[in-house]
């Protein structure tokens, strides 16, 4: 995908644009820059059709163009600020050629709504040389007026630039992360019994292999995040855990997040952006994955360091609230309860090391091993490569021949 953005207006001399309360070729480049931030994060091509300056008004229209037509582009966007004669004008509309009614626009201003403008709504463009000369589909998008006090309290107490980066963003490319199939070879309709076994097996299998989460504290964040697999996130973005995109490449999911203030109070936090992923299997491993190599200093150090390979539950629920992991106050106290509640820490549990009796190795086919645990871990391996394999235990001298022949 390929998107076109345009800062609307010069940054000084012919083209600039209208001033009021705020100047507008200030905060088309502060809108439009956060929403190429946005773009380019979820692995989006984006093209800068800004220019700042222009011998003429003509000139600067005619170089925007030439910009957004070098290529071939899924949308052209050209931010814009408003303005009316007595200033009393207020609300946020979009301009497309003919007044098409692409259901992108309508979202856009349906969202920008949301935030509190005016809905003046999808309107006829052809008139506007950037929308009739663009080859792409294009949209010009009035965000709201920018000599209207109202107006501009609406801008701002919803995060500014941001907050309208985001409006937009969410109307355009939410198309192309939704929906995130559902996996048709999981369950995801199970009891909670069943969802604890399945969440247990995988967490159980990475632990003895990465050794990164402990089971019982996966099974528990699992439940309590996705509501026991039935939450908006793990039933349409496959996703058991609430994870927001922090260098994540990969499928995105939109919806807001409620998110507790360190006094207690609830705020929502409009539009934000998800993991998704393509089964609750790989939702687990990411998890752990993420918890083994979040960092917010560079890779300086890890974030959850403690967390990782805590054999002990009630620490590492600990550890997991202390290094900032959920903002809910309670978030500790409710993963200890329910490891307690519903006996998780049977899956902590692993058969006590096996040592083969002197002279003899467990054996698995590619491989002998002292440790029985070792021969189950190549076993792991190879199920997953599609080789099914048996571990039987024979005499040192007999597998040495065997190794060496
Ligand atoms: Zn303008």
């Amino acid at each position: 995908m390929t998107i076109g953005i345009n800062c609307g207006h010069t940054a000084s001399g012919p083209g600039y644009g209208a001033v009021g309360i705020i100047k507008e070729s200030e905060h088309t480049r502060l809108v439009g820059h956060a929403l190429m931030g946005l773009f380019r994060q979820a692995g989006v091509t984006v093209i800068d059709c800004t220019v700042d300056k222009a011998g003429a008004q003509q000139e600067y229209l005619a170089a925007t163009v030439a910009l957004a037509n070098r290529q071939d582009l899924d949308w052209f966007i050209s931010i814009h600020f408003n303005a009316s004669k007595e200033h009393t004008g207020h609300g946020a509309e979009i301009y497309t050629y003919k007044g098409r009614q692409y259901p992108d626009a309508l979202e856009v201003c349906a969202n920008l709504t949301e935030l509190g403008f005016k809905n003046r709504g999808v309107k006829e463009g052809t008139g506007l040389y950037v929308i009739q000369k663009t080859k792409a589909k294009s949209m010009l998008i009035e965000v709201c007026f920018c000599d209207n006090q109202q107006d501009i309290d609406i801008y701002q107490a919803t995060g500014g630039a941001e907050g309208i980066a985001k409006a937009i963003y969410k109307g355009i490319y939410k198309k192309v992360v939704l929906p995130v199939k559902p996996n048709l070879e999981e369950n995801h309709h199970l009891d909670r019994q069943g969802f604890h076994e399945f969440v247990g097996r995988i967490a159980q299998s990475d632990w003895r292999e990465h050794h990164i989460v402990l089971p019982s504290v996966v099974i528990a964040q699992a439940a309590i995040e996705s509501s026991v697999g039935a939450s908006e996130l793990a039933q349409n973005a496959n996703a058991l855990f609430g994870i927001k995109l922090n260098g994540w490449a990969g499928r995105i999911y939109i919806k807001d997040a409620v998110e507790q203030n360190p006094d207690g109070s609830y705020r929502v936090d409009k539009n934000e952006q998800w993991r998704a992923y393509d089964s609750w299997e790989q939702s687990i491993l990411d998890h752990n994955e993420y918890i083994a190599t979040r960092s917010t200093d560079g890779g300086k150090t890890l974030r959850y360091g403690p967390v990782i390979g805590c054999s002990n539950y009630i620490l590492a629920c600990q550890y997991l609230k202390q290094c900032g992991y959920a903002t809910a106050e309670n978030y500790e106290e409710n993963l200890i309860n329910y490891i307690e509640k519903y006996g998780l820490h049977q899956y902590d549990e692993f058969e006590p090391e096996q040592i083969a009796p002197e002279g003899h190795l467990w054996i698995v086919q590619a491989g002998a091993y002292k440790s029985l645990n070792n021969a189950k871990r190549l076993q792991n391996k190879l199920k997953k490569m599609g080789v099914v394999s048996l571990i039987k235990i024979y005499q040192e001298t007999f597998a040495v021949s065997q190794s060496v022949g």
